[in-house]
């Protein structure tokens, strides 16, 4: 459809752009794209824009993951149509405007494959039961600044003063967290507020909620920016769920609720147990059963399960819990229109589309099945006695997408397949790599 290229052109032009950057996430969220030349834009992506099919298993490093119609069908194209809705000009890169691509296969299908036709599915079986998802994006991150000290090149940004909700120097030497909210604040993403979390260096930046694909879309991009303002001042501001061995975790925390076409927020019941709807105690339901599953898109990293543990805020075992932070979902004190749920299972690595997708899914599973919650949790959440815990490793969680069959037919067996050979190959190759954990073990004592 190329409807509104010729007039978005001319806005474009008229509001001093020449470049608009269009991008997509690929399976692991990496933002990938070309930068078009405002004055060719409608003629340039009228026919749609074409990729390397290479996009959905490339690895960090470049490296090709053999997929399905990948490498063994001649790495064949991708074609990329610009959202023209999500035009947006980037506040610090004057000339730019960014704006999110849908992905078809060169016969002109959607493809399968792509996180963002993932998210837009599961969508579809809400609407079809008259149900609008909303979803509020919490992230926390760390900034880094550079170290010629430390093995890596980079240590933590700040004094090492800094602390959960210490506001201004203290926590933020060279105010890089307030000019980033200013930033992000002109930059369309719905931004509402910037803290500092537990450990210095570490930040969270809260999103207001919206429609489940417009949070994921601005999700995907607050992560983009906020990595590209941190790479322009020389830091570098990581997303990695656990980068230290001593420090908390980065979780990827997600709010959400269901509303009715009719503005009706469905979470809320002043007559139901603890003032909560069936409909919130089913989707808890679905979230807790295919938690394993789930995690496998929302911890999508080696690293994720390192996060994971007792005592740390974020969670170890499956369970729920009235405004409690040890629990996997929390359910925030307030009620009436804000009646929400908070999943705290998601780690900072996740693909927005992704993670939301996963979440609505196993929600619209418990909707669909009736499935009970267990009791809430009162007080303790990290007691094992009690309820299960998450997958241990990130092997685990895709065995268990694999296994779970109804929840994988919600994301698509073609994402589920390309997906589990992509993170298999992430396996593999670390199984193969030696860390500075071995050496440190096994040179001297050994
Ligand atoms: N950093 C914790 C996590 O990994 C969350 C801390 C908080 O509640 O803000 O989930
Ligand atoms: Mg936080
Ligand atoms: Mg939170």
């Amino acid at each position: 459809d190329t409807t509104g290229l010729e007039p978005a052109q001319e806005q474009l032009t008229a509001d001093g752009i020449d470049v608009v950057r269009l991008g997509y996430a690929d399976i692991i969220g990496t933002d990938r794209g070309r930068d078009v030349l405002v004055n060719r834009f409608a003629r340039t992506v009228g026919a749609g824009v074409a990729f390397c099919r290479s996009v959905y298993g490339t690895t960090p490093r470049g490296g090709v993951v053999d997929i399905d119609g990948g490498l063994s069908d001649g790495l064949p194209d991708i074609q990329a149509f610009p959202d023209l809705a999500t035009l947006q000009a980037v506040p610090w890169e004057p000339g730019v405007a960014h704006c999110i691509a849908d992905l078809y296969n060169p016969d002109g299908t959607p493809s399968q494959e792509s996180p963002r036709y993932v998210l837009r599915q599961v969508c579809e079986k809400y609407a079809e039961l008259g149900y609008r998802p909303v979803v509020g994006p919490e992230l926390e991150f760390y900034l880094l600044e550079e170290s010629p000290t430390s093995d890596s090149g980079w240590k933590r940004y700040g004094e090492g003063t800094g602390n959960v909700y210490t506001s201004g120097l203290k926590g933020d030497p060279q105010n890089v967290l307030l000019s980033a909210l200013r930033l992000l604040g002109n930059y369309g993403l719905e931004v509402i507020s910037a803290n500092h979390e537990f450990s210095s260096g570490q930040f969270e930046i809260n999103l207001w909620h919206g429609e489940a694909l417009d949070a994921a879309d601005r999700a995907h991009r607050f992560k983009i920016a906020v990595k590209e303002l941190a790479r322009q001042q020389g830091h570098l501001a990581t997303f990695m769920p656990k980068p230290f061995n001593d420090e908390g975790g980065s979780g990827y925390h997600l709010h959400f609720s269901i509303w009715s076409e009719e503005e009706q927020a469905l979470f809320d019941d002043p007559d139901g147990a603890d003032g909560l709807s069936d409909l919130l105690r089913h989707a808890v339901g679905g979230i807790l059963e295919h938690a394993p599953a789930l995690a496998a898109v929302s911890n999508p990293t080696i690293n994720s399960y390192k996060r994971f543990g007792p005592d740390t805020l974020a969670p170890w075992l499956i369970d729920w819990g009235m405004d409690n932070r040890s629990a996997m979902v929390r359910i925030p004190p307030e009620r009436g229109r804000a009646s929400r749920m908070e999943l705290r299972l998601g780690d900072a690595s996740a693909n927005s589309y992704l993670a939301i997708a996963g979440m609505l899914a196993a929600a619209l599973l418990g909707i669909q099945n009736k499935t009970e919650a267990p009791e809430p949790l009162v007080g303790y959440g990290y007691d094992v006695s009690r309820s299960a815990k998450l997958p241990q490793t990130l092997g685990q969680a895709l065995d268990a997408l694999e296994a779970d069959t109804e929840f994988a037919a919600l994301l698509g067996e073609p994402f589920v397949k390309t997906f589990l050979s992509y993170k298999r190959d992430e396996i593999e190759r670390f199984n193969t790599w030696i860390t500075d954990w071995e050496f440190h073990e096994y040179t001297y004592h050994i």
